[in-house]
């Protein structure tokens, strides 16, 4: 894969005109593997936080300056909610179609009893070894294991894995079910509102290493994690 060709954003969108990801200069360690933040704009914080963590030779960064509102619309307005989502991420899809075959879209909620995890993707490979490596990091023991693999059944789906929970998303499925795209959306629960603290990045950073060691094709390194 060589150089990202910037492409043309539709001018008709102020909000991802000039979104394009964050690449070092010297090129040559091409991973392949992008990390979304921000699609949600007030989750933009939280997503810095993390990011300033990871190292850029293990991640490309794409910041979404001005994304959507990820309230929960009021149910007159659940057709415009969903609307935003088809174009914001038609938008990124654009961005990122040739350059990348693992997408790591992040996201942050609300729970009193986090920090904890969603990890969700149609790959259930992927999604079964994240699973494992959390089970070998915070243990079994039921309450103490923060992270939940959930899967989203796609057109190539089989039936999903015991212990795995199936999901929904307002992402579009051209995005999550797209042959040629690893998908995984990672919805980290936060304690309180805002941008979290270091217990909650650390979760964040840790699950985005368990992905890309367990990305199909990787080599797994555990003790890399
Ligand atoms: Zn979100």
């Amino acid at each position: 894969m060589g150089r990202p060709r910037r492409r043309p954003v539709d001018r008709r969108s102020e909000r991802t005109r000039g979104l394009r990801a964050s690449r070092p200069a010297d090129n040559s360690r091409n991973p392949a593997a992008l990390l979304i933040i921000g699609v949600h704009r007030e989750e933009l914080a939280f997503g810095e936080r993390v990011a300033e963590g990871l190292g850029p030779e293990l991640i490309d960064l794409l910041r979404i300056p001005e994304g959507i509102s990820g309230r929960r619309p009021h149910p007159d307005q659940v057709f415009y909610y969903e609307l935003q989502h088809r174009e914001l991420y038609r938008q990124i899809k654009d961005q990122i179609h040739g350059h990348y075959s693992l997408v790591v879209d992040l996201h942050c909620g609300l729970d009193q009893a986090g920090p904890c995890a969603d990890v969700i993707s149609r790959d259930t490979g992927l999604l079964v070894c994240v699973e494992r490596q959390a089970t070998e990091r915070f243990g079994t023991t039921p309450g103490s294991r923060p992270v939940r693999a959930v899967v989203l059944e796609g057109q190539a789906s089989t039936s999903s894995p015991p212990g795995v929970a199936q999901g929904r998303t307002v992402i579009p499925p051209g995005v999550w079910d797209d042959p040629a795209l690893c998908y995984v959306g990672l919805e980290v629960y936060l304690r309180r509102p805002g941008a979290g603290d270091e217990r909650d990045w650390a979760l964040a950073r840790w699950l985005i290493r368990a992905v890309l060691a367990c990305r199909p094709g990787a080599q797994l390194a555990a003790d890399h994690l």
